[in-house]
């Protein structure tokens, strides 16, 4: 098994330790090249969803991640990875990879709660601690989207295919149990 992880800006290196962790062998994705081999997982980690929206194209690796995900590679993507994969962004013309039938706002809960910790119900594993970080909600969803978590009237973390995206970042609170989730249906793909 080896998991690609999109390099490229912000917050990869946590991403990586929670793989070590779990001894999973993982490569980082920061040009083509980095796309060679097959991978039987991605993460797109937290940053700046503009910044790393701009980055992959312009080092070439928009249109072939596209059809990674596109071909139902597993995908755990947190934060500004959720919305590269929104299909709309609220208040921005042109989104990403546009592969959840979803529409998310951007630094949706305002300067005073840029960065907040909670901990909420997440779909079968019980109370998971949450860190947001100048976070996005999920404003509605579209067909065949599952709701993982929403606190209080927000959606915060939902499944489409293979593709899990958070707003929260779990690898910041060492929490492994949504990265075992993920790791076990790039087993199963
Ligand atoms: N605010 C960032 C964005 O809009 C996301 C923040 C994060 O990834 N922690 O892309």
């Amino acid at each position: 098994m080896k998991i690609g992880i999109l390099a490229v800006q912000g917050a990869f290196s946590e991403q990586e330790l929670i793989l070590e962790k779990l001894h999973v062998p993982f490569q980082e994705i920061r040009c083509e090249k980095d796309l060679q081999e097959d991978f039987d997982g991605l993460i797109l980690p937290g940053g700046e969803s503009t910044v790393q929206g701009k980055l992959l194209k312009e080092l070439n690796l928009f249109h072939p991640l596209l059809n990674m995900i596109q071909n139902d590679v597993p995908v755990l993507a947190t934060c500004a990875g959720m919305i590269l994969l929104s299909e709309k962004i609220d208040g921005q013309e042109s989104p990403y990879f546009k592969t959840i039938p979803m529409n998310v706002k951007r630094n949706a809960y305002g300067r005073q709660l840029g960065s907040f910790h909670i901990t909420s119900e997440y779909k079968n594993l019980g109370r998971v601690p949450m860190t947001f970080i100048r976070a996005p909600y999920v404003i509605n969803t579209g067909h065949g989207v599952s709701i993982l978590s929403q606190t209080g009237q927000q959606i915060t973390a939902v499944q489409y295919r293979r593709q899990t995206a958070l707003a929260f970042h779990p690898e910041l609170d060492k929490y492994l149990h949504i990265h075992r989730n993920f790791l076990e249906m790039c087993s199963r793909a």
